[in-house]
């Protein structure tokens, strides 16, 4: 609605649209949303508290305009001589022009971004009995101004029945109502007077005398509220007096003289201390820190327009809430304005944390710590500049608003960072140790497995705590990565115990390979000596067979001793890479239990039927060929071939049986398997067992006894195999029979 009104001056930035100031509120009583525009061109909205408002009241055509324009430069519209027309309709605003603060070459003490505000006079011929706006305008400018400056002409001072004297009891009632709201400041106006059309006849202190005089009796005749009956003019307003010479008439000393009082407008604070009385001062500076509203400059438009709007609007002026309001409105702007820089620092992290949690790819951002904490410590300090001048209950609030929306984020980034350096961390150690365990086996397999864990376990500490530190961020609660830490170390114990698993399995297999080598070496032997039918532990002179003797024992034994050999240096690898007692329990009663199955296939390999019958026949044509001295025979018709046969027939038969049954001499039981292999550890897993081959008699819910374990041919095979050796022996016999006759007839 106002906008509307307001457009066309709104369309253009540049200063030519506002020479003459900006209508701050128009003839209809509409508020220029344009204000904030103006004091930003003007560059007075980055100015905090350091400005200064000064309004004009009076009747009207009484030369204000005038005044201002000379006192500051300004170029509010005048009256011209010849039309006699009111020209100030509703209320204006302008900086200074003059030289003040903001001009090289002044003095220090010069007050900044001084603001004058043109206000429409009253009383006149066009508005006459609009006392409405009167009132209005008063409320404004006192609500807003540190200085009224009271145009009046020096023939109405005494006429206490004016109308100046009806514009001031206005602005007295106006004050009580207004500040009466807000007891914990004491707002002070200054009242300036300024007599216009000075003659000098009377001293101008006789006219302030009679003019105070006047206003106290004023004061008197007011209605005050409860609890401020007693007090005085005083206690709100100071006063200052100003005597100025027609301008037609004496047009060099009007000028000097405006060109005096505007150097003191503009010379900044007054000392009170040089004024022996207050209200009685008459040189220096006109400003008193007291007089400001403390409106921060860049919240100043927004709140003059609230105060307006609440004005118009007849309702109860309530400055600290409008306060409140505007520190509300202005630390939400401010809050925004200053997450628009936060978004511009910290937004590409956040989006490259999700994308890379997205690809499943975890990545420690770096220089996240140092945006972090630049962001922040820069969103809140620029938050702090700009909001800590409003309504210090609203700004602490913001500001715990803000930290809260910063460190939401943060904190997230945070632990995204911690995540992502606990997961590449793990990721990179267990790499690490297959990688360097890898090396050590190329290089033939004498690494130190605890050595390696224990250095890429430092390496992964090192380089998580190193992530997290850098990203620590000062001044916050949130900021600290223990427990994540702990949760790190826990996970990398986790993944060194299975990585050690994995190297107890690497090592049970190679233990493995070597008990099979060696198995297939001394079993093999074994078998091999039955074939000649001498071989082994026994004693020829004794006339017992020494192969046959206690087979199954060396057998047993070289499996007993190769496998405790085995478990000696299981032990002793394990060990050497912290693996638990536990764990090399489980690993050697494995390696027994996978012993066996080797031994146990050496065995089934060397009782494939062709190989069998060859050592049986190999065996049976030892003792059959040659003599107990280990001489060939050579066959006579004479010999007793057919003894010698049956002999040594019946000789290598008994070999059937015995390689039939795994049993001990001593015993003529099968060796105590299960005793030797022991209990499942309690500590074995289902994985522990797996992979492994039932045996029986060990294994009870097998349903296969140790006897039938130990059983190497069965009946059928036994048969099978006696009658095919029968049929071989009778070949070498009818051979040396053959021999023996082919002998004689040569
Ligand atoms: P405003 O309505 O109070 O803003 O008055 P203006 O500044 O528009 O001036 C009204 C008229 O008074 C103009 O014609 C001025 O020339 C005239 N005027 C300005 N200054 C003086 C002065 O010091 N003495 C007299 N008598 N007339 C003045
Ligand atoms: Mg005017």
């Amino acid at each position: 609605m106002a906008n509307g009104h307001f457009a066309a001056v709104g369309d253009h930035n540049d200063m030519a649209s506002y020479e003459h100031g900006v209508q701050v509120v128009d003839e209809n009583k509409e508020f220029n949303p344009n204000l904030s525009k103006y004091l930003s061109i003007e560059d007075v909205t980055t100015a905090g508290f350091n400005y200064h408002l000064i309004s004009v009241f009076g009747s009207q055509s009484t030369g204000k305009s005038t005044l201002l324009n000379h006192l500051f430069g300004t170029e509010f519209s005048v009256m011209s001589e010849l039309e006699r027309r009111q020209t100030t309709k509703g209320i204006w605003l302008s900086k200074n022009k003059n030289a003040g603060g903001d001009a090289t070459g002044s003095g220090s003490r010069m007050a900044d971004n001084i603001l004058v505000m043109d206000v429409e006079g009253t009383d006149g011929r066009e508005r006459g009995e609009d006392q409405d706006f009167e009132r209005k305008s008063a409320l404004f400018a006192l609500a807003t101004s540190e200085v009224l400056i009271v145009n009046i002409w020096e023939h109405q001072v005494g006429l206490y029945q004016g109308a100046n004297m009806g514009l001031l009891k206005t602005v007295f009632e106006v004050n009580l109502q207004l500040f009466l709201k807000d007891k914990h400041t004491t707002h002070r106006s200054l009242l300036f007077f300024v007599i216009r059309d000075f003659i000098g006849n009377t001293p101008l202190k006789n006219l302030q005398k009679t003019l105070l005089e006047d206003l106290s009796r004023l004061w008197g005749t007011i209605s005050k509220p409860a609890g401020l009956e007693n007090s005085t003019i005083h206690d709100y307003f100071d006063f200052q007096f100003y005597g100025l010479p027609h301008k037609g008439y004496q047009p060099e000393q009007f000028a000097a003289e405006t060109k005096k009082l505007g150097l003191r407008f503009r010379e900044g604070h007054r000392d009170p201390k040089k004024d022996a009385l207050r209200g009685e001062f008459s040189e220096g500076g006109i400003f008193l820190p007291e007089y400001h509203r403390r409106i921060p400059a860049d919240g100043y438009a927004h709140y003059a327009e609230g105060i307006w709007d609440q004005i118009v609007n007849n309702k109860d002026l309530d400055l600290p809430t409008q306060q409140e309001l505007l520190a509300q409105f202005r630390c939400d702007e401010i809050l925004r304005e200053v997450m628009i820089g936060f978004d511009e620092a910290i937004t590409a992290f956040e989006d490259k944390q999700a994308e890379a949690v997205r690809l499943g790819a975890p990545a420690v951002l770096g220089g996240l710590g140092a945006a972090m904490r630049s962001a922040r410590s820069k969103t809140l300090k620029g938050f702090e500049t700009e909001a800590s001048r409003y309504h210090k209950g609203v700004y602490q609030r913001k500001k715990a608003e803000l930290e809260g929306k910063v460190d939401t984020r943060l904190k997230a980034l945070f632990h995204g960072q911690l995540s992502a350096a606990h997961k590449s961390g793990i990721r990179e150690f267990s790499e690490a140790v297959t990688n360097a365990v890898k090396t050590g086996q190329k290089k033939g397999g004498n690494y130190d497995f605890a050595e390696i864990v224990n250095q890429e376990m430092d390496v992964a500490l090192e380089k998580f705590e190193e992530a997290a530190r850098s990203t620590l961020v000062e001044g916050t609660s949130w900021s600290n990565y223990k427990q994540q830490l702990g949760l790190y170390e826990k996970e990398l114990a986790e993944v060194s115990t299975s990585l050690r698993r994995d190297e107890m399995r690497r090592l049970a297999s190679r233990v493995e390979r070597w008990v099979q080598s060696r198995l297939g070496d001394s079993v093999g032997l074994e078998f091999n000596a039955l074939g000649s039918g001498r071989a082994g532990g026994g004693a020829p002179e004794t006339g017992e067979k020494p192969t046959e003797k206690a087979f199954w024992d060396r057998i047993w034994n070289v499996f007993v001793e190769t496998v405790l050999d085995a478990e000696r240096r299981f032990t002793d690898r394990a060990s050497s890479f912290d693996a638990s007692l536990e764990e090399v329990d489980v690993g050697l009663w494995r390696l027994r239990r996978k012993s066996w199955g080797v031994l146990r296939a050496k065995i089934d390999e060397e009782m494939i039927e062709g190989n069998l019958l060859l050592k049986l026949r190999e065996n049976f044509e030892d003792k059959f060929r040659y003599d107990e001295a280990g001489v060939p025979r050579i066959w006579r018709p004479t010999d007793d071939i057919e003894g010698v046969y049956t002999r040594a027939r019946e000789s290598t038969l008994t070999l059937i049986p015995l390689l039939s049954r795994f049993r001990l001499d001593e015993t003529s039981a099968p060796p105590s398997l299960d005793r030797w292999i022991g209990h499942t550890p309690s500590s074995a897993t289902a994985a522990d067992e797996e992979d492994l081959a039932p045996i029986g008699g060990v294994d009870e819910d097998e349903g296969t006894s140790l006897e039938e374990e130990m059983t190497i041919l069965g009946d059928s095979k036994r048969q099978e195999l006696t009658v095919r050796f029968k049929k071989a022996a009778d070949g070498v016999y009818v051979e040396a029979k053959r021999s023996a006759i082919g002998g004689m007839t040569q």
